[in-house]
């Protein structure tokens, strides 16, 4: 009272006191979100919810990208049904325990998330000596779900039924001003939960926000805690981050946080060498590309280009002690593996991708014989083909052997005989000394290599 009396008399205006249980509310003509870009599943799982008697929205990301207008890649449902309430009430539905408890709808290949509003019990929550939660599944009422989400622009509400958004955070508002503003106090959120910093990082660079001062403050200083996360979560959050659609952005983006030590050994690398930072480059551009493209991008290849400069590095010092290419090539492609983070190793799919990659690339230099053929047939012939192009069009290896298999890929069975023969009559001189112009030459796989490591300078 008095402390309001005192601002009063120096003219100091109050913020519109909200009540935190109470959201602000919506219309359509006010949020503008196109029902259309609504998956008719999200309708099915809230509308069969709220048959049931029970609160639906969609929520978090879903309602973010509606109101930016985009359309969401996946959609979220809160619910106050418990979990057993939520899977009784569809056909294909499995509780989940993870860290939260949630339901995993399924529609034909469609999946979405159906999770109980969480109660505020996040600082009574058990916690690991640095403050981060282990465990916490308590439910409550629908304002503390919104307090527990990470940011104002995730923690709305969206009832397709109504059309109504529901905005408990000033989420509306920061979406309008492009800020990026975590719920709460922030360096108590980073520390219950680390990984927020890697999202703030990713959704900055993503939808091009502003991350709020105050926000944005306690990272740089916080980033250590991240050692501390599970691993395989880390992981999966560098891979939703690196499969954006703008993981240069984010890259540059953890730079600039201070956040690129010790995510996975492999982001030390690449961020730190300038050697291979142009194949890097080309690479996270490319797949960028492809994301944005809506066209499919696979981790493996992803990864095999983010070490292959430390592949490149190893095969050399390997065959420099004697060791013939091929097996060479193999131990140096252990040896990375090895190093990197045990998800790495965990993620066998990743890991085996990686080998094959990798493993190809010497084989792109016979051009004789049965052996094109043979690798035309590799079930991963594609991604070990836009490889090679990667290698040619960052300068490690000479153009001319990606247009060679660009053409043989290309053409009909003569053709591709054709082709076979002029390689033959071509000198087939594979002189093992370096080449005074720098040039990838037919057949030898150390000009290649060699010059990999020496070319990105
Ligand atoms: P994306 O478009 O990348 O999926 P998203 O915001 O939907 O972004 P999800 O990981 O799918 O991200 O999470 C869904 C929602 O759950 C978020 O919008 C947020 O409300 C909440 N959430 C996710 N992770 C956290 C976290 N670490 N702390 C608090 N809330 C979180
Ligand atoms: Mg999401």
């Amino acid at each position: 009272m008095i402390k309001k009396f005192i601002r009063k008399i120096l003219g100091v205006k109050d913020k519109p006191a909200r009540d935190p249980a109470e959201p602000i509310v919506l219309g359509p003509a006010e949020h503008g979100i196109d029902p259309k870009l609504v998956s008719s599943n999200a309708i099915r799982v809230t509308s069969s919810l709220q048959e049931a008697g029970f609160k639906a929205f969609v929520v978090g990301g879903a309602v973010r990208d509606l109101l930016l207008g985009v359309k969401p890649k996946d959609f979220d449902i809160a619910t106050d049904a418990t979990p057993d309430q939520v899977k009784r009430l569809f056909r294909r539905a499995f509780i989940i325990g993870r860290r939260f408890q949630i339901v995993h709808v399924m529609f034909g290949q469609d999946l979405l998330e159906v999770t109980t509003f969480r109660g505020a019990g996040e600082a009574n929550a058990p916690k690991d000596e640095h403050g981060r939660v282990l465990r916490d599944n308590s439910f409550g009422p629908q304002h503390e779900d919104a307090m527990r989400r990470d940011f104002t622009i995730n923690a709305m509400y969206y009832d397709p039924a109504t059309q109504m958004v529901l905005d408990y955070h000033g989420g509306i508002a920061d979406i309008r001003d492009k800020t990026l503003r975590i719920i709460g106090q922030p360096e108590a959120r980073y520390r219950e939960d680390p990984v927020r910093m890697l999202r703030v990082v990713r959704f900055a660079a993503r939808l091009q926000f502003t991350i709020e001062p105050t926000t944005r403050a306690p990272i740089a200083v916080m980033a250590p805690l991240i050692d501390n996360v599970p691993a395989a979560r880390v992981f999966d959050e560098m891979l939703k981050l690196l499969m954006s659609g703008h993981a240069l952005a984010c890259l540059q983006q953890l730079r600039k946080e201070g956040l690129h030590h010790g995510l996975l050994p492999l982001l030390d690398v690449v961020l730190e060498q300038p050697i291979g930072m142009k194949f890097v480059t080309l690479a996270l551009g490319s797949t960028d590309e492809r994301v944005r493209a809506g066209k499919g991008v696979s981790p493996g290849f992803l990864f095999a280009s983010l070490l292959w400069h430390q592949v490149v590095e190893k095969w050399t010092a390997y065959r420099a002690a004697g060791e013939s290419p091929i097996p060479a090539l193999h131990l140096a492609a252990d040896d990375v593996l090895d190093s990197q983070t045990e998800q790495l190793a965990l993620q066998r799919k990743i890991a085996s991708d990686m080998r094959d990659i990798w493993s190809m690339q010497p084989r792109f230099e016979r051009r004789s014989g049965k052996a094109p053929y043979k690798l035309l047939e590799h079930v991963r012939f594609r991604a070990g083909y836009d490889f090679l192009l990667l290698r040619c069009e960052s300068g490690e290896i000479d153009m001319e052997l990606g247009e060679w298999w660009t053409a043989f890929y290309d053409a009909d069975a003569s053709e591709r005989e054709d082709l076979l023969t002029s390689e033959r009559v071509a000198p087939a001189a594979a002189k093992r000394k370096r080449a005074p112009r720098r040039a990838a030459r037919k057949g030898d796989i150390d000009g290649a290599a060699v010059s990999g490591t020496t070319s990105d300078e």
